[in-house]
């Protein structure tokens, strides 16, 4: 079967020709990054696997379904950039990847914490330079903190989970609590309750209609003064014009993304010989409360070879004609 991979990179093809060594898939990898422009490059391919900024909306199911293509496969677990009503109208099935490494995003959700909290950033360049002055860099203990998580599926109870051992009190918010984590880890609160108790808020429920920007000015003003916002789920939680008044105003007291609303257009490539045109983004970028990572946290060697095995196996399932395991269906 041939299969047309967009938004290639040198690691994606890397891990997916070793997790192809022994099977038989007829892997073609294209660097652009699918949208109706570049569908046709899919022209013939029976089977388009793509990643998370790729754009799949009805127009380019349309053009894929025309051309032959019967299944999409994400290697990425989030379907947010997906239309599956269309997809089912057009006889294509789309299958993700739903867990490839919880451990990878929730520990750069943990690396950003305390690396924001305890300047790491600054303090690195700073040594560098030979000034080894700590005005500016002063933390506070993890221990004893509120922590809140929105989102406890598998990332966000490691998370939880973690930060539980640094000695944190731990809240957290879904509409469907885990019992397990009620137990050891968490309470599960009003979200109300959770914004206005937690000095970190750590996102990690998926983008749907119901949670597009989730944070937003009314949101952001019932959270505590001086509250650190982590975001490793997706850009869209987050309404951006809010907390960037949030972090003028002080309010907003840290800001850690790893993700951003408008991250199709520049993340996952090289700009930094161009003019940036993203006049928001880099009002983000001049806050020394504010780092960002471009949606890196999935980025570890044991997560790319889940994703590339996984994919390689959902292909081959759907191939063979066995019911699709990871399947994702319209109002999943
Ligand atoms: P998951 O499906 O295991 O968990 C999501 C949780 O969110 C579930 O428990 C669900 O009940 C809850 N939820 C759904 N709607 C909600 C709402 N309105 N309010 C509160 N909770 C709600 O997913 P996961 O594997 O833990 O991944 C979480 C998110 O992380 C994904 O949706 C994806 O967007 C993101 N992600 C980011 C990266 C990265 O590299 N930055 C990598 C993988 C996943």
């Amino acid at each position: 079967m041939k299969i047309a991979v967009f938004s290639t990179k040198p690691y994606d093809r890397k891990f997916l020709e070793i997790a192809n060594a022994e099977k038989s898939c007829e892997l073609q990898f294209f660097e652009p990054g699918l949208n109706p422009q570049t569908a046709s490059l899919a022209n013939d391919y029976a089977v388009v696997c793509v990643f998370v900024n790729d754009i799949l909306g009805r127009e380019t199911l349309e053009i894929l379904a025309a051309s032959g293509t019967r299944l999409i496969a994400l290697r990425c677990s989030g379907y947010n950039n997906v239309d599956l009503t269309a997809a089912a109208e057009l006889g294509i099935t789309v299958v993700r990847v739903p867990a490839y490494s919880p451990y990878a995003v929730a520990e750069h959700t943990i690396a950003l914490i305390l690396s924001l909290n305890r300047r790491i950033h600054r303090a690195y360049y700073r040594v560098k330079e030979g000034n080894f002055s700590l005005n500016g860099l002063l933390g506070f203990d993890l221990n004893n903190r509120t922590v809140g998580i929105i989102g406890t599926g598998q990332i966000g109870r490691i998370t939880g989970k973690i930060l539980h051992g640094f000695g944190c009190r731990v809240l957290a918010y879904d509409l469907y609590p885990n019992q397990e984590f009620k137990e050891q880890y968490g309470e599960y609160v009003p979200l109300k309750d959770l914004l206005a108790e937690s000095d970190i808020i750590s996102l990690h429920c998926p983008l749907t209609t119901d949670t597009y920007h989730l944070i937003n000015e009314e949101t952001i003003s019932l959270m505590k003064p001086g509250v650190m916002l982590v975001n490793t789920s997706r850009g869209g939680l987050i309404d951006t014009y809010a907390v960037i008044k949030g972090l003028k105003s002080h309010h907003i007291g840290y800001l850690a993304l790893d993700v951003y609303e408008k991250e199709a257009d520049f993340f996952f490539e090289d700009l930094s010989d161009e003019i940036r045109q993203d006049d928001l983004f880099e009002r983000l970028l001049t806050f020394p409360n504010v780092m960002v990572t471009a949606h890196q946290a999935f980025f570890t060697a044991e997560a790319l070879t889940n994703i590339a095995e996984t994919t390689i196996a959902n292909i081959e399932e759907f191939e063979q004609g066995k019911p699709c395991v990871n399947q994702v269906l319209p109002n999943k």
